[in-house]
């Protein structure tokens, strides 16, 4: 007896919708992905209840004749793609020909739609119930199409039981149509919750070039959340190798279309300063050729290349595009395309961090590393309104020069470079640019009638608020510009002065780093940072699981100054120590070395971060001056800190320095608001 049957199609379209249509969100994203892959110029999106009793996706884009419209309804048609072969490089943002039959299987679906090309005024309107086409008619209508989805999955309780409530429906709705005006800010984007208007975002001027592209996206970012953010500007070009077929046995053969052997690699967008970022990923927007995605990689070369700038725990706020090769990218992993393999994931990775250690370092040394790494940054949502241009509040940088002690000037580069030529930088940590020249009135913030709210979750908002965008010149970083110095506070912080304001040095975490790098500067020159022998050799008993993984780390511990030696199946010796290490529990510091190495390993691999781990701990233990430091030695460290390369963190992340400038003062004491 024959047992198998074929799935009646409608049956199927529900199976299908229970991957690619989890939640309202997805409808929203399916329905928006379509609207902008038919090049639409706006797109509305409306939603009631969090999207469970109505998505409503408008647009003005190319449109379907009467025979798509119902020839679009069904499984595994598309207008996308048309042969195996054009997986291997996709274009478009739809190609599995799947979302809308699946959702009209799951809902009360409306489709009308006119055909842009047509002469017709008239166009077609197709009502389908549960997968069933109720109605065809034509019906007057705009160019482009519209789609109604009502009752989301009203014929699969069950389903229905998953979703969550409206604000978390809501929320996810929001957070992927804010992915979505930032791919494609040339795209003008309203959305409406429960008959109220959140976003009304206005197409921005855009072009191909980056440079273009990246004025483009500050403006969606200024519109998108208004509020002021320390951003860099990352912009970054390599060459790449080519897609390797031997790599990935069952890869189209790609290398047949694509001869050359590298391929371009770019990434481009904004990233937080130093100092910036979350306690979850949620504000980290990463984009492969322009698709929203997730992967693994991606977030771990992130936080390698922010490295010590970023506090463990702590996520990268950031808006950043990677373009490569569609044929180096496989993006039919997942129903949902939100996940994407990389054929040379070990090579985009290393680019990545690459390109976000550059944007950091280009920050922190103050000059852009190539002519197109720029970094620019701008301070925290307090000060969403410009400074009006030419307000003479503050007086210039210049105009202080000779005032500051000799021993405290900077180091003999220039300090005061032209403005208005040259980008140059600012640190994170104060608020608004104080230079009120030309591109102070260029940056006017972008009023809209309808602003658009906060995305709803705020549960860490004071450390940082949504992203916005770096002037295109920023001033001078904090550590290029004179410092006087006032006094010490808490036998901690040492106060000092700039032109532009106050500044705050945080003593330890600044002698943190630049012990750091001083060590790490030793290894690189003599393959061996200093130690000192311990009076008192002591032997440390580990679990056997922690001795067996500390005895693979010994040669990079020994190199850096911690003499450590088998002494035992389970026992090691410590005999040495970096002169500035003082380490009175023997036991707990050889414990913390093995917890961080472990958590380091876990999270990130790179050839260099054990060694970067160990020297993180092993500064962790410096002797603590907690006498105030006198003048000479505060001057010393404002001095050595100059000389870093990433001064405006500590190894662990934290900020060495915090800057509140006269307008944030005046605004705190009310002169102006
Ligand atoms: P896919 O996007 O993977 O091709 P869909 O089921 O989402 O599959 O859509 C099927 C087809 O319907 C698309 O390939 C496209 O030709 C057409 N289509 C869907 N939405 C629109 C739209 N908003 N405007 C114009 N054509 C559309
Ligand atoms: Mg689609």
């Amino acid at each position: 007896m024959n047992r198998i049957r074929l799935l009646p199609e409608q049956v199927a379209n529900q199976i299908a919708a229970g991957e690619v249509i989890e939640r309202p969100a997805s409808v929203v994203k399916e329905l928006v992905e379509n609207s902008l892959d038919a090049q639409a110029a706006r797109v509305t999106v409306e939603i009631q209840a969090g999207g469970r009793s109505l998505v409503r996706v408008v647009d003005d884009g190319l449109g379907m004749s009467r025979d798509d419209a119902l020839l679009c309804l069904e499984r595994h048609a598309t207008s996308k793609i048309r042969r195996a072969e054009d997986l291997a490089a996709i274009a478009t943002m739809g190609f599995r020909g799947e979302a809308l039959p699946s959702i009209a299987s799951v809902s009360r679906f409306t489709l009308t739609t006119r055909e842009r090309a047509s002469d017709s005024p008239e166009g077609t309107q197709v009502l389908i119930g549960g997968g069933k086409i109720l109605e065809v008619k034509a019906a007057g209508s705009a160019p482009g199409t519209t789609v109604e989805v009502r009752q989301l999955f009203f014929n699969l309780p069950a389903r229905r039981k998953f979703l969550r409530t409206e604000a978390t429906e809501s929320a996810h709705i929001q957070h992927y149509l804010t992915l979505a005006a930032l791919a494609y800010p040339e795209v003008a984007f309203t959305f409406q919750r429960d008959g109220r208007l959140i976003w009304q975002l206005p197409a921005v001027k855009t072009g191909s070039d980056v440079a273009t592209r990246l004025t483009a996206l500050r403006e969606r970012l200024r519109a998108l959340y208004g509020a002021e953010q320390k951003l860099l500007t990352v912009d970054y070009s390599a060459e790449m190798l080519s897609p390797d077929d031997l790599e990935d046995p069952t890869a189209t053969p790609s290398s047949t279309l694509n001869p050359q052997p590298s391929t371009p690699f770019r990434l481009w967008g904004f990233i937080g300063s130093p100092g910036v970022s979350r306690s979850t990923r949620e504000d980290q927007h990463l984009f492969v050729n322009r698709r929203p995605v997730e992967n693994r990689g991606l977030n771990f070369a992130l936080l390698e290349g922010y490295h010590t700038a970023l506090m463990k725990g702590r996520y990268p706020v950031c808006c950043l595009f990677l373009e490569i090769d569609p044929a180096a990218v496989d993006v039919n992993i997942h129903p949902a395309k939100r996940e994407v393999r990389f054929h040379r994931e070990a090579e985009v990775r290393r680019l990545v961090a690459q390109a976000i250690r550059q944007a950091l370092l280009a920050f922190h040394t103050g000059k852009p590393e190539s002519g197109s790494t720029k970094a620019t940054a701008r301070g925290p949502s307090s000060a969403a309104v410009e400074p009006a241009a030419g307000k003479p509040d503050q007086p210039t940088e210049q105009s202080a020069l000779p005032n500051f002690p000799a021993a405290l000037s900077p180091a003999p580069a220039p300090p005061a470079k032209p403005a208005a030529q040259q980008p140059t930088l600012r640190m994170g940590f104060s608020p608004t640019p104080l230079t009120s020249g030309p591109t102070a009135n260029r940056q006017s913030p972008i009023s809209s009638p309808a602003l658009p709210t906060p995305a709803p979750d705020a549960t860490d908002a004071t450390h940082v608020t949504p992203v916005t965008p770096p002037s295109p010149s920023g001033p001078v970083p904090l550590l290029k510009v004179p410092l006087r110095l006032v006094g010490v506070i808490g036998r901690l912080y040492v106060v000092l002065e700039s032109d532009r304001g106050l500044v705050l040095l945080d003593q330890h975490a600044a002698h943190e780093r630049i012990l750091f790098e001083q060590m790490l500067n030793r290894l690189e020159q003599h393959d061996q940072a200093p130690s000192q022998r311990l009076l008192l050799p002591e032997t440390v008993e580990l679990a056997a699981r922690d001795a067996s993984f500390l005895r693979e780390q010994l040669p990079a511990l020994t190199r850096l100054g911690v003499g450590l030696s088998e002494f035992g199946e389970r026992t090691f010796l410590l005999d040495a120590l970096p002169p500035f290490v003082k380490a009175p529990d023997a036991r707990r510091f050889v414990l913390e070395l093995v917890d961080e190495l472990k958590a380091a390993g876990r999270e990130l691999n790179s050839l260099r971060l054990g060694e970067h781990t160990v020297a993180k701990t092993v500064c962790r233990h410096a002797v603590k001056a907690n006498d105030p430091l006198a003048g000479r030695e505060l001057e010393n460290l404002v001095e050595d800190l100059r000389h870093c390369a990433m001064p405006y963190t500590c190894p662990h992340g934290r900020p060495t320095l915090i800057e509140m400038n006269f307008r944030e003062l005046e605004k705190k004491f009310g002169r102006t608001q």
